[in-house]
């Protein structure tokens, strides 16, 4: 998973893309916190900057005010495959030996990365990281510049042999194209306001650069942004797919979107405040008081405290600055950063039946510490209600699940993850409720709820050429 960013400025008085870019990608950290980087363009030469941590340590002022350009693209790193190191961080640049540039931004996961590479790499191009920017990126200037198909055409060969999911945006001197995988399976948005123009994976960014937000990009849809303004190429996305229903990521609902954003035109707070009220359509157990793990579960806590009518409140403080401890590679450090990351107020455990809603559970690490730290507190029950199904399977576009044996929920019934955890009950929202949920609901992907992976593995095609190329 990862934020993405693109800023067009046609207005001849506006250089500052690059630091539109920077506060954009800042709202956008939650998408991902490990790497940032930014690309711009004044029209002709593209400069880019990036490096390890976060927005605001890499883009300071200083460094954003020089960045001069009306056009820019960014990115915020969040790693599912690939080391953690500056070489998988994006934007990736490509400077061709006619003296061309492109630099690129994505956000999702490419299925058949090794595929793709191995077909370039037997070309001779040469990879510098394990990153999918870097393929989609070598990959389109591969079919523009060495066989000479227009960037337009050259998008439609991704879509052809690319399997998984792709939002994305090509810089070029004095253009940005967007085009996103033909089942829009991560989100990708567009806000404009007078001759300023953004592209971004979510609405939540648009405030902070002033612009209104306008609509979705649809799947397999190409837009170019230049000086006559926005084009798009609309596209048939069933030429490119082997079912003919989109297959948005619903987790980016349940969790990984912030609460401010509207993704696939749900608005994401509004969506888990329903989560919550089907939670409680179904409990027995009525609690004294209702607790959410903030922050990701808030409004799943809220809508289900309401729905049951009882006591709501923040119990669990939130240390903001730990980061997400899930995001951590390694196992030792993801425990610590638990308690790390939270600390309980005791007057609302004491003596008390507590529910703790979460989104979700991956691994059982967060609620698992939790519990025992409620039961220190005092209470004297503790219930656990999630606010989405069980993660069984893996995720192969973009979240960062890549293990089924790492899931508990593959491992162990409901009651053994309830014994794992120390609750005195578990329970998970069920599929059915989910779908139920969600409007046009064919148009989603549960895969790793139900395990049915709706990005159907195509046969390998791939019509790289056979002859030598450099670039
Ligand atoms: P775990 O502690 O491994 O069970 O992970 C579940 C917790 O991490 C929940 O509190 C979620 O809010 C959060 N979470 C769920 N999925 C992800 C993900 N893909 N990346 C980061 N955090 C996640």
């Amino acid at each position: 998973m990862c934020g993405i960013i693109g800023i067009y400025q046609k207005d001849k008085k506006h250089t500052n893309a690059a630091k539109l870019a920077a506060y954009a990608l800042f709202a956008e950290q939650h998408r991902g916190q490990e790497s940032c980087g930014i690309a711009v363009s004044d029209g002709n030469k593209i400069s880019i900057t990036k490096e390890m941590g976060l927005v605001k340590e890499v883009f300071t002022e200083k460094k954003s005010k020089k960045m001069d350009g009306k056009l820019a693209i960014g990115h915020v790193r969040y790693p599912t495959k690939g080391k953690s190191n500056i070489n998988n961080a994006q934007p990736y640049l490509l400077n061709t030996l006619s003296g061309q540039s492109f630099a690129l931004v994505g956000n999702g996961d490419i299925v058949n990365y090794s595929n793709i590479r191995k077909q370039l790499e037997k070309q001779g191009v040469f990879f510098e990281s394990e990153n999918d920017g870097e393929l989609i990126l070598k990959y389109l200037v591969f079919w523009h510049i060495k066989k000479g198909l227009s960037i337009i055409e050259s998008i439609k060969k991704i879509m052809q042999n690319f399997q998984g999911s792709y939002s994305t945006l090509l810089l070029i001197k004095n253009k940005i194209y967007a085009f996103r995988d033909p089942y829009g399976n991560r989100p990708f948005i567009i806000g404009k306001k007078d001759n300023t123009y953004v592209f971004a994976s979510e609405t939540c960014c648009l405030n902070i650069v002033n612009v209104d937000f306008i609509r979705e990009i649809n799947p397999a849809e190409i837009l170019i942004v230049d000086e006559k303004g926005l084009k798009s190429t609309p596209q048939n996305p069933n030429n490119y797919r082997t079912s003919n229903h989109n297959a948005h990521c619903v987790f980016e609902m349940i969790y990984f979107s912030r609460p401010d954003s509207i993704v696939y035109n749900h608005k994401v707070y509004d969506f888990r405040e329903k989560l919550g009220q089907k939670l409680a359509e179904k409990e027995s157990n009525i609690p004294d008081i209702v607790i959410p793990i903030p922050d990701s579960s808030n409004f799943i806590a809220l809508g289900y405290a309401k729905g049951l009518g009882v006591d709501f409140n923040f119990g669990l403080i939130r240390n903001h600055y730990v980061g997400r401890t899930f995001i951590v590679p390694e196992q030792t450090i993801r425990d610590e950063g638990v308690t790390q990351k939270f600390n309980a107020l005791p007057d609302y455990f004491k003596g008390k039946i507590v529910t703790l809603v979460d989104d979700s559970i991956v691994r059982g690490t967060t609620i698992r510490k939790l519990v025992k730290m409620v039961r220190k507190n005092g209470a004297k029950q503790v219930h656990i209600r999630i606010g989405s199904p069980m993660v069984k399977f893996s995720c192969f576009y973009g979240i960062d699940t890549p293990t089924r044996e790492e899931l508990i929920a593959n491992q162990k019934t409901v009651e053994e993850i309830k014994d794992y955890m120390g609750a005195d009950s578990l329970r998970y929202l069920t599929i059915e409720d989910l779908k139920n949920l969600v409007d046009n609901n064919k148009e989603f992907c549960y895969a790793c709820f139900d395990g049915k992976y709706p990005i159907k593995t195509l046969p390998q095609s791939h019509q790289v050429p056979k002859d030598k190329f450099l670039f």
